[in-house]
């Protein structure tokens, strides 16, 4: 389903605000004579607004409540002025909130920060590119309490079914649970993959590029693919890291004969480098002319999956989709998000018109689908379709055929 409305987090998700926040605490506490803190001693004690923030970094001993009101004020004062002195969006941000307006994707900021500066930092880093921004507002409960979060998300015209809310911390986990929303942690904020996991978050995320792909691809249902696969024999694993899945193959092909069929896919998760413990390795795009056949395990991705169950494979010489249907003990398909499609038919559609044409380019031949991209049905000589494979089930007599889903897009 594709996703309508994005619900982001501020500190540690779109914006660096870590140096102002840590400088403005620091103009309070050391006009008061209390130690400073530091930048990793901020990181932690932010994301549960900013009277929580002040009131961990005053000392125990001084910490009544009139002494946090007047640092309050302080820090409010230092940071009205240097809130943009060393803040900036992380890497990536700008483009994916572009691409999220070229998308007709709705976009809205709930924070915990005080509402004049979280709408000043918005309307100052992404002018129209956020639609509406809430902070921290007098007589309204703050996150994870989910009043604000169903503000905005009324505000924003919403549906919960297609609304992603996207937080660097357990609070943003929090809220969007309680709000019913899907959550996505990012990694590159305040706190680690293991908390965001811990807090319950639905998916997490390590770079503004794999965000847009749960925008453009929508999140991935794992439990309904495990079991469309599973319930026709085959085995199913699924990493949400393309580094998760390197280890986990690495580790599986240890010791064994492993051959591969020509993949961008693999190639791009670092095979055959990143085989190591004895594995014996066949690959022709390495040792040309070398197409064994029968070993333990065969690598191989495919042009595409469906959520229904099936693997898609086009072939021009052969030896690629046959050794997935005979030979080998054991065949593994190893695909990035990317490759999913809804049924077996738009699986067909992906395999013909885009992966395809995409290898055809790659290899430089003279088809017409090299040129504009689209599947002619050429009857070119240089045409590289050659053999359709759909695999419905594992082949009889394989000992194991296994998918794994990467949750990264990966390969063509
Ligand atoms: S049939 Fe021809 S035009 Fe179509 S994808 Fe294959 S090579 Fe390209």
């Amino acid at each position: 389903m594709k996703i309508q409305t994005a619900i982001f987090d501020l500190d540690g998700t779109l914006l660096d605000t870590l140096g102002d926040l840590c400088d403005s605490v620091n103009c309070a506490m050391l006009r008061h004579g209390f130690p400073a803190v530091t930048e990793e001693q901020t990181r932690v004690r932010v994301g549960n607004g900013v009277r929580n923030l002040i009131r961990q970094c005053i000392p125990e001993d001084k910490c009544t409540e009139q002494m946090l009101d007047i640092c309050l004020d302080e820090f409010r004062t230092a940071y009205n002025q240097r809130m943009m002195n060393r803040t900036q969006p992380y890497d990536g941000i700008i483009p994916l909130l572009k691409a999220l307006k070229r998308a007709d994707v709705s976009v809205g900021v709930l924070s915990n920060k005080y509402d004049v500066a979280a709408k000043g930092l918005i309307r100052h880093f992404f002018g129209d590119l956020v639609q509406v921004t809430y902070g921290e507002r007098p007589g309204v409960p703050r996150k994870p309490d989910p009043t604000s979060t169903l503000q905005l998300l009324h505000e924003l015209g919403g549906d919960p079914d297609t609304t992603l809310y996207i937080g660097d911390s357990a609070v943003d986990i929090q809220t969007a649970k309680n709000a019913g929303l899907t959550a996505v942690g990012v990694t590159w904020g305040f706190r680690s993959a293991e908390e965001l996991r811990q807090a319950g978050a639905d998916t997490v995320v390590s770079s503004a590029a794999e965000l847009l792909t749960l925008f453009e691809n929508g999140m991935l249902n794992v439990d309904a693919i495990c079991k469309a696969f599973t319930g026709r024999g085959f085995a199913f694993t699924y990493f949400p890291t393309a580094a998760e899945a390197r280890a986990y193959l690495t580790d599986v092909c240890a010791g064994k004969s492993v051959s591969l069929g020509g993949s961008m896919t693999l190639q791009a998760l670092g095979f055959p480098d990143a085989f190591r413990y004895g594995t014996a390795v066949h690959w022709h795009w390495v040792r040309k002319g070398e197409y064994f056949q029968k070993p333990d395990i065969y690598l191989s991705s495919a042009n595409a999956l469906s959520e229904t169950g099936e693997i898609v494979n086009i072939d021009g010489t052969g030896n690629r989709v046959s050794a997935t249907l005979f030979g080998p003990k054991q065949c593994i398909f190893v695909c990035g998000v990317n490759k999913l499609c809804p049924d077996l038919a738009s699986a067909v559609e992906r395999a013909r018109n885009v992966a395809a044409p995409l290898n055809a380019k790659r290899l430089g031949v003279k088809t017409p689908c090299a040129a504009d991209g689209k599947c002619h049905d050429c009857k070119s000589p240089a045409r590289i379709c050659r053999a359709m494979a759909i695999h419905m089930g594992p082949p009889l007599g394989m000992e194991k055929c296994e998918v794994v889903l990467i949750g990264e897009a990966l390969g063509y």
